[in-house]
């Protein structure tokens, strides 16, 4: 993970936001490459699941053909959209303070082992990194029963890594950044929405909050966009943009930052026929992942058990990958697919529901009135053919584009061997991104500096600028300008050499066979695209 990190900074992928003034946690820039990257997955999944869709051919694997649209809803939304959502009183974690070091935890990210010395067994816990864990619980055991080095056998540190939420009692456990034993507080709940002041007199009613998901947005428009589109069901609504977490540990890079993007899907039907489009959707977005170059052992799927369901809900499952921060065998979500029943748009409707109540009821409150009043407006769907009115049942597929643009980066990064200009095998850093998500997706070059071959190379490079994101570079050995393409990502490098001047070919170098290809220049930009494109 480490020269992934800074492969990521060196070559422009991510920064930490204001890093100059010591950074913010929590808080990333994608720098050159970056954007372009993260860009492309979002212009990917916004190609592949609306723009892109054809609703007049049933896919495969679908029940039936069906609409897609888009929308773009703001990030500042009236406040009663998270009361009726129940992001107002369900979101949150749980959060411990340690009372020593003054320091807060997420209680289910802290992690250690019980260590042993003479009869004495104590809980020692880091918030170090995976790989870093058992160093870092044994130099701190030592440090607890002041030992030295020499003395490192006359303790035991157990095979098993723990995080605090799986032990009974926090009694015996020595904090991350604490000397003593139990200084852990209770757990309590934080809310995760960051909160906001709306006009100049910032009263108590004018506090609103940076949408924690973008998903929202989409159930207020829920009628909008019936009323003002010809959509009829199935179809679904997908929007991408930025959602807002005051995460209490925000770590492990990008994974799990403070603000970060979201490409969302929410897909309404019928109810009887929910659970085909939940399993449709399910197996459709982990075979997006797999199809731009996720590979097979490193994702899987994860069926939430019942116990872990909200109740309304009759399936979630989650797309994970095995990102290296994570210990062996641990995966991280990249999505959550989630059969939402009709709890969004009811609880818009009549009010928040109370999720515990079978068939689901308005959540009241003291005086017996609905805690969380809803908007009142009809937000049922006719069905013009059987004349059948219902709320309709959702299911939604929602994704992180940092985290996929993370997963992405760290699939990608490979290092093999390759020839340098003298034919001699060289290691080599390459990050092997598919070609619809590399950030340039061509170089070009001039094999040397003179002889007419810049001009027709800058020929070359501005019909090609016309169509993509590519980049020119004349200086420096052609093996050493492959190279920092290789490490950029670059699927295709074209070079301009002595044949070019009399037969107007080029060779195209593929990136990850080494194969060089000649083709004509005016054939380039389409024999760049079938590459790219497929
Ligand atoms: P986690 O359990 O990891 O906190 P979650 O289950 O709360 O995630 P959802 O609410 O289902 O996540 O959000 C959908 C997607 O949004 C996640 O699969 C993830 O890709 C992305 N996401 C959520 N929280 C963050 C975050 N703090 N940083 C980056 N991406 C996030």
């Amino acid at each position: 993970m480490e020269k992934i990190v800074s492969l990521c900074k060196r070559r422009g992928y991510l920064f930490q936001s204001s890093e100059i003034y010591g950074g913010i946690q929590g808080f990333w820039d994608y720098g050159p490459l970056g954007v372009e990257l993260k860009r492309n997955l979002k212009d990917a999944w916004w190609h592949d699941m609306i723009s892109g869709h054809n609703e007049l051919v049933k896919p495969e694997s679908a029940p039936r053909a069906f609409e897609m649209v888009g929308l773009d809803s703001t990030i500042i939304m009236h406040p009663q959209v998270w009361k009726c959502s129940g992001h107002y009183d369900l979101f949150h974690d749980h959060m411990v303070d340690c009372r020593e070091s003054k320091k807060r935890y997420r209680f289910d990210q802290i992690r250690g082992r019980w260590v042993e010395y003479q009869d004495k067994k104590v809980f020692v816990t880091t918030m170090a990194e995976a790989e870093q864990e058992l160093d870092e619980v044994r130099r701190r055991g030592m440090k607890f029963f002041k030992l030295r080095n020499k003395d490192a056998d006359k303790i035991t540190v157990g095979n098993e890594s723990l995080t605090l939420d799986k032990l009974d009692s926090t009694e015996n456990v020595l904090a991350p950044d604490a000397k003593s034993l139990d200084t852990l507080t209770e757990p309590r709940e934080f809310n995760l929405m960051f909160k906001t002041t709306l006009g100049a007199l910032g009263g108590e009613d004018d506090t609103t909050f940076l949408r924690p998901e973008t998903a929202q947005g989409i159930f207020v428009n829920f009628k909008n966009v019936l009323d003002s589109s010809r959509v009829g069901l199935p179809f679904g609504i997908g929007q991408v943009g930025k959602s807002f977490r005051n995460e209490i540990t925000p770590r492990n890079f990008t994974f799990r930052s403070r603000e970060f993007e979201q490409m969302e899907i929410e897909f309404f039907c019928h109810p009887d026929q929910s659970q085909e489009w939940y399993r449709y959707w399910r197996d459709r977005r982990l075979a997006w992942y797999k199809e731009l170059g996720l590979s097979d052992e490193s994702l899987i799927m994860r069926e939430h058990h019942q116990e872990e369901l909200a109740h309304y809900s009759v399936g979630t499952a989650d797309i994970e990958y095995a990102f290296p921060f994570l210990p062996e065998g641990e995966y991280g979500e990249l999505e959550g697919i989630a059969h939402r029943g009709d709890f969004d748009l009811r609880s818009h409707m009549e009010g928040k529901l109370d999720p515990s109540t079978r068939p689901m009821q308005v959540e009241l409150g003291e005086d017996g009135k609905p805690k969380y009043r809803g908007s009142g407006r009809d937000l049922t769907y006719r069905d013009e053919a059987t004349n059948e009115k219902f709320v309709p049942h959702v299911v939604e597929p929602s994704a992180g584009a940092d985290r996929g643009a993370l997963a992405f980066l760290c699939e990608a990064y490979t290092e093999d061997e390759a020839p340098d200009e003298n034919g001699k095998m060289q290691t080599r850093t390459v990050m092997k991104l598919h070609p619809r998500l590399a950030p340039i997706k061509a170089a070009v070059f001039p094999l040397v500096k003179k002889d007419g071959m810049p001009e027709v190379a800058h020929e070359i490079y501005g019909e090609l600028k016309r169509h993509m994101n590519v980049f020119y570079d004349e200086k420096g050995a052609v093996g050493r300008r492959y190279r920092r393409q290789d490490e950029a990502g670059t699927p295709y490098c074209i070079t301009v050499d002595t044949d070019t001047l009399t037969d107007r070919t080029v060779t195209i170098r593929d990136r990850d066979t080494l194969e060089q290809t000649r083709v004509k220049i005016d054939d380039v930009v389409a024999d760049l695209r079938t590459r790219i494109n497929g």
